[in-house]
């Protein structure tokens, strides 16, 4: 696997490797990798002749700075795992290489009602700090397709957004949420979780698919009310929000509408010792 730090080093080769008609697969992480991240790896390989992995932890959308402060950094194992998926070429660039501006210059783009709602609202600027670094990192990388998982449902919508804002040529493959056997989401910050929060935080998956099961036979409303009721009764729980929208645009799922053919997407956040943690259930 080769290793880039230096964006213009990293274009020269891609850009050689694409006169050869090599297809470009990109992985953007921050890092502490684990088997739901490989899984991206493993798809992009399957599909592309040239695999790019990028670790870099944007310091522009933590709106908690004692969040970035305590983001895991495991560069060397990290590197492991992914010689262990055949990725072709690690990206690892320092925030100084990313931002050259020492205040970190997020440009404003207009992703919508999606800075609004949801993770939207709950991180105020944090979906800026995503478009800018995504941008930042589709022009290093100049990638044909880009693997993300469907567990940040909200940021695939929001990456969706500016690739059609921007008319990049680039598709986005939207990967399965690998889980551990109780059923939680595979999550780099599942490691700040004591053993017991660990068992504990099953229940995120289970309600929602509680909520998957029975949708169809209750009125939605209910239903939802009925999960989060499981959390609010819950002290170790700080929910945030569990709610039910519609999968395409992550619009409000009106009664009116319940009964169309449309897809739908039940989203949940919450914290359990501390530690937030988001997940998602299509239906
Ligand atoms: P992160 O390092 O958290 O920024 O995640 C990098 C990519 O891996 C994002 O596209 C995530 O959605 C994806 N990802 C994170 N957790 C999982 C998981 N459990 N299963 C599949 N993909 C995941």
């Amino acid at each position: 696997m080769l290793r880039f730090n230096k964006v213009v080093e990293l274009q020269a080769y891609i850009q050689s490797k694409k006169l050869e008609g090599r297809n470009i697969g990109f992985v953007p992480t921050m890092g502490a990798l684990h088997d739901g991240h490989l899984s991206l790896i493993i798809k992009a390989k399957s599909e592309n002749n040239l695999v790019v992995a990028s670790i870099f932890i944007n310091p522009t959308q933590f709106n908690d700075p004692n969040d970035f402060d305590k983001y895991p950094r495991m560069i060397e194992e990290d590197s492991q795992k992914l010689e262990s998926v055949d990725c072709d070429i690690l990206f690892l660039p320092s925030v100084e290489e990313m931002y050259q501006n020492p205040l970190l210059n997020v440009v404003p783009i207009d992703i919508g009602y999606l800075d609004s709602i949801l993770e939207g609202a709950k991180r105020p600027g944090h979906y800026q700090g995503v478009v800018t670094i995504v941008e930042k990192l589709f022009i290093a990388v100049q990638p044909h397709n880009v693997y993300l998982g469907l567990k940040d449902y909200q940021q695939v919508k929001v990456i969706e957004k500016l690739i059609l804002d921007k008319n990049l040529p680039i598709k986005i493959i939207g990967c399965p949420t690998l889980r551990e056997e109780n059923g939680l989401a595979m999550s780099s910050r599942n490691m700040r979780l004591s053993d017991q929060a660990k068992i504990n935080a099953g229940e995120i998956s289970k309600q929602l698919l509680f909520v998957k099961k029975n949708l169809c036979t209750s009125n939605p409303k209910d239903i939802i009310e009925k999960a989060k009721s499981v959390f609010t009764s819950n002290p170790i729980w700080d929910l945030e929000y569990l709610e039910l929208r519609n999968a395409k645009d992550l619009s409000e799922v009106s009664q009116k509408i319940w009964l169309d053919d449309i897809g739908y997407v039940v989203l949940f956040a919450g914290k359990i010792d501390g530690v937030r943690l988001i997940d998602n259930m299509e239906l």
